[in-house]
């Protein structure tokens, strides 16, 4: 377009400045009329001719402005688009490298965690640590602080008072913890899975319960515990880890293996609990009466207690018919309940309290 332009006004121009270049050689010529007249014809030329030319012209750069615009625009919205699309593929690809980031983390995380419990499984290896690989749970971070907090533990069931102690824990919106024997869950799945959705703490409290049976090797202790826990996690889903030991952990009959078990149990991040609180209902001539005096007083002289009590085993009847007074009691005094988690710090039995019988 500028070609075409300024070549009508180059074939225009040459020509005016020859005529003129030509009536120049002939003496007189000069500021004669002829002069004048030329002079006339060639400022109208030039009047005429460059405005057109300079239109011609400015109407070429506006094509070309018009078009350079047009191009611009597009290579505007192309290079726009270019952006966006590298914006996009930047933030897809930063969400993808967080999430690669998370499961490394993860990856990274189970790997020492598997790496922790080799190490202590290797430390165990010349022992017993290959035996029942399914018996390892993670173990407690830290305790809590459990002051003034009464812990209801009930053990022997799930048994024929289940029902009744969920009944009266729900009514007084109380968390409990409830110690199972395996060989009872057969025929009250249903009442154990009760217990588990009520939001209760469920520990092991053995299959059998037969002391001479568990207590007389760590391998049959262990078997006998991988039957009760691989039962209860069948029925409520759960893997319980923390335990309680028939009898407690210091009995006449674990004399031999008692230590054994028990730094095997807690190397494996098993918890188990004594109770410093014991209720006395598995006695003959307890009563509703003597299960709550027994309950207070020891509560009273206690930082925090774990309290024994029994829901399965036997007829419960007076545990179920002190069971509330015994709550409104601590209530009142201002205690608070809760469930035993890995979490308690564990109220164990001194070799001094076994001597002391
Ligand atoms: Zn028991």
């Amino acid at each position: 377009m500028t070609d075409h332009a300024s070549t009508g006004l180059r074939v225009r121009v040459p020509q005016v400045k020859g005529q003129i270049k030509l009536r120049k050689t002939k003496t007189a010529y000069l500021g004669s009329v002829r002069f004048f007249k030329h002079l006339i014809v060639t400022v109208l030329v030039i009047l005429i001719t460059v405005p057109w030319g300079v239109v011609a012209y400015m109407a070429g750069r506006g094509q070309v402005s018009r078009d350079a615009m047009l191009l611009l625009e597009n290579r505007l919205a192309a290079v726009n688009d270019e952006k966006q699309s590298l914006f996009d593929e930047y933030e897809e690809r930063l969400e993808q490298a967080a999430l690669e980031q998370e499961e490394l983390r993860l990856l990274l995380h189970q790997m020492e965690t598997q790496l922790t419990r080799a190490e202590t499984i290797y430390e165990f290896q010349s022992a017993y640590g290959h035996l029942h690989p399914e018996l390892w749970v993670e173990g407690p971070k830290e305790y809590i602080d459990s002051s003034r907090t009464v812990y209801l533990t009930f053990d022997d069931g799930p048994g024929g008072s289940t029902k009744s102690i969920l009944e009266i824990l729900q009514r007084y919106d109380i968390p409990a913890t409830f110690f199972i024997v395996g060989y009872t869950i057969p025929g009250r799945e249903a009442t154990l899975r009760q217990v588990a959705e009520a939001g209760h703490t469920i520990g092991v409290h053995t299959y059998s319960h037969v002391y001479r049976d568990i207590y007389s090797s760590l391998e049959a202790f262990l078997d006998d515990f991988s039957k009760a826990s691989t039962l209860i996690e069948e029925v409520t889903g759960m893997k319980p880890d923390i335990f309680r030991f028939p009898g407690g952990s210091m009995n006449i009959y674990n004399e031999t293996w008692g230590n054994t078990i028990i730094s095997e149990m807690l190397s494996r991040g098993y918890r188990y609990y004594d109770w410093n609180v014991g209720s006395g209902d598995t006695s003959v001539s307890a009563s509703a009466e003597t299960i709550y005096d027994a309950v207070i007083r020891q509560v009273n002289s206690n930082p925090y207690g774990v309290v024994l009590m029994h829901d399965g085993g036997g007829n419960r009847s007076q545990t179920v018919e002190a069971l509330p007074r015994i709550i409104e009691r601590l209530l009142r005094e201002g205690y608070r309940f809760d469930k035993l988690t890995n979490q308690v710090r564990p109220t164990v039995f001194a070799p001094t309290s076994f001597s002391r019988g």
